[in-house]
């Protein structure tokens, strides 16, 4: 079977990793270059995305911000997964709170913003500070703004003008206010939903972030307190999207209660631990569901921490040397704070995580791998 993924980055290059046992052929459309490319090499087909469309037994996509002509074409073969209604939710803030709102799944308190009065509305209702975010685009915590009081308004207002200045009738730009929560850590659930409905949940993750950016994500913890609503969460959601493949949802925990932050409709960084902590990895199981195949088995074999490698040239041999790690590279170009590749580390207990990450920390500098040192702690 020969799998069309859009968007040939690095969920493309592993995905297709992961199909190859299945012998699952994948070839990427890089939406960039509007060239059809093999995913490990970048190699450029002479093949054009309608004949690779019908080339394909089945369509599925690496991102959510995606064209919408490329959604429409796919779509109307009948072979795309997880389907345009779940890319555009996942790719639009405003739509994903509304689906929120539908399937009556806690969040973060918003207001949508098209003109200056909504934002000075949002300020009195949802009070300060704000997180002000863009709905259609942004990822990595790029295209957002704090507000932390009165006096930024006017600036922040400014820059969030032109850009809803830059959207078109097609395609408009709307921006929205959330209310900062002050949570105590952030968790996400991954799973998979096959064509016939069954699902497949992995356990809960909790992730770091820094300036926006995951770092850390670790799997194996006790989460039997807020796991359920995690995974209601995840239920709700799927089945009102008819959802086939893998579903990530980011969430802020306040004591116990999860509000979500937001979902992606494909395979997650937050996700990346279940290559070695869990008997099928989520680009396995992405895999199998959209090739119609049965979902593999998502339960944890071992406590397992993902760190990632942001901006760096290579992975130091060092860190190779350490008990149960192991090295994913992408093979991009190095920019500073760009995902570069990200580094498993199992244990056979959360002690043992916990030494092995204590051992790492003298290879991978705090600088550069903020929270290991911090997450090695918190396991001895
Ligand atoms: P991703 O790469 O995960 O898609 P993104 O650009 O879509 O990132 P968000 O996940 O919305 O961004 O926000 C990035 C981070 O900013 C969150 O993980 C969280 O740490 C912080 N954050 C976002 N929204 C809020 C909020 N309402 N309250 C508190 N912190 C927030
Ligand atoms: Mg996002
Ligand atoms: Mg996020």
């Amino acid at each position: 079977m020969t799998i069309l993924i859009l968007g040939a980055g690095q969920l493309a290059r592993m995905m297709s990793l992961a199909g190859a046992p299945l012998n699952l052929n994948v070839v990427a459309y890089d939406v960039g270059s509007q060239q059809i490319v093999h995913p490990l090499t970048n190699q450029v087909y002479a093949t054009t995305l309608e004949q690779a469309i019908d080339d394909a037994d089945a369509i599925t996509a690496e991102f959510e911000h995606i064209p919408d002509d490329v959604l429409t074409l796919c779509c109307n073969s009948n072979k795309f997964y997880p389907g345009k209604q779940a890319i555009k939710t996942g790719g639009d803030r405003s739509l994903e709170k509304a689906l929120l709102d539908k399937t009556e799944v806690a969040c973060a308190p918003y207001q949508l913003i098209t003109e200056k009065a909504h934002l000075e509305q949002a300020v009195k209702t949802l009070g300060k500070p704000l997180v002000i975010k863009t709905c259609q685009a942004g990822y990595d915590g790029k295209g957002q703004w704090r507000l932390k009081s009165d006096d930024e308004i006017n600036t922040i207002w400014a820059e969030m003008a032109d850009f809803i200045a830059s959207g078109t009738e097609q395609a408009p730009h709307t921006i929205i206010a959330e209310k900062m929560i002050p949570f105590d850590r952030e968790v996400s659930i991954i799973g998979a939903r096959d064509k016939e409905g069954n699902v497949a949940i992995y356990p809960l993750t909790e992730n770091q972030h820094t300036n926006g950016v995951l770092t850390l994500s670790l799997a194996g913890k006790d989460n039997s307190l807020v796991e359920s609503q995690a995974t209601s969460a995840f239920t709700r959601i799927a089945n009102e999207l008819n959802y086939v493949g893998v579903l990530a949802i980011e969430f802020f925990d306040v004591q116990g209660t999860l509000l979500v932050n937001e979902i992606a409709p494909r395979v997650h960084n937050s996700g990346h631990w279940t290559q070695q902590g869990a008997h099928c990895s989520q680009f396995e199981n992405h895999m199998r569901a959209v090739a119609g195949l049965p979902l593999g088995n998502t339960q944890i074999k071992q406590p397992t921490a993902m760190i990632n490698v942001l901006g760096q040239e290579k992975i130091p041999n060092e860190v190779l040397k350490t008990a149960d790690v192991t090295s994913h590279w992408y093979g991009k170009g190095v920019k500073p704070g760009r995902k570069m590749g990200h580094i498993n580390v199992s244990g056979e207990s959360l002690q043992q995580l916990g030494n092995r990450l204590a051992e790492l920390t003298s290879c991978l500098p705090e600088q550069d791998y903020p929270g290991v040192l911090a997450t090695s702690k918190s396991l001895l």
